[in-house]
């Protein structure tokens, strides 16, 4: 295993809830180091940039009108494996699927606000990074 960094964002529903504190707690009890950490509210234009993988899906302009809903919490997450850490902290998509324990199961209201971002691959991650902090904003 090697140290990874990925992204991590907590969604519009739960900074609206209340919720940060708890959810940074789960990261940390399992291992992830914070390395870079802001709160923002995004334009459409940031979250179109951002999801612009899932340009052609559906549920694309409901799922940026929900990213612009309300602030976020965007976080550099660091620690051994950190991609697939952080995808097995957070639980399946939709939360009726995730395992009991994870932040989706617990806290998400549904497959759309589901509380959690998380990058889905290193090359991934590192672009994701790169799209949301300057290097000077990584303090490891
Ligand atoms: P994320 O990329 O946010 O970590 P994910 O990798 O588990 O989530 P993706 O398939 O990348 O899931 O979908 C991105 C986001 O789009 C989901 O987290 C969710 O907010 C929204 N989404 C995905 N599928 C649906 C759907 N069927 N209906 C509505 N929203 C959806
Ligand atoms: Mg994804």
């Amino acid at each position: 295993m090697a140290t990874e960094r990925t992204l991590s964002i907590i969604k519009p529903d739960a900074t609206r809830r209340n919720l940060t504190g708890k959810i940074i707690s789960r990261f940390e009890t399992n291992g992830l180091r914070i390395v870079a950490q802001k709160r923002v509210k995004w334009s459409k234009a940031d979250a179109e940039a951002f999801y612009a993988v899932h340009r052609e899906r559906p549920f694309f302009n409901d799922l940026v009108a929900f990213m612009t809903s309300g602030p976020i919490v965007l976080q550099v997450l660091e620690g051994e494996d950190a991609v697939a850490k952080n995808r097995e902290i957070m639980g399946a998509t939709n939360p009726k699927e995730a395992a009991s324990g994870t932040i989706r199961a617990d806290f998400a209201e549904s497959i759309e606000a589901n509380s959690v971002h998380g990058s889905d691959s290193v090359e991934n991650a590192a672009n994701e990074i790169a799209q949301c902090f300057g290097k000077d904003e990584l303090v490891g």
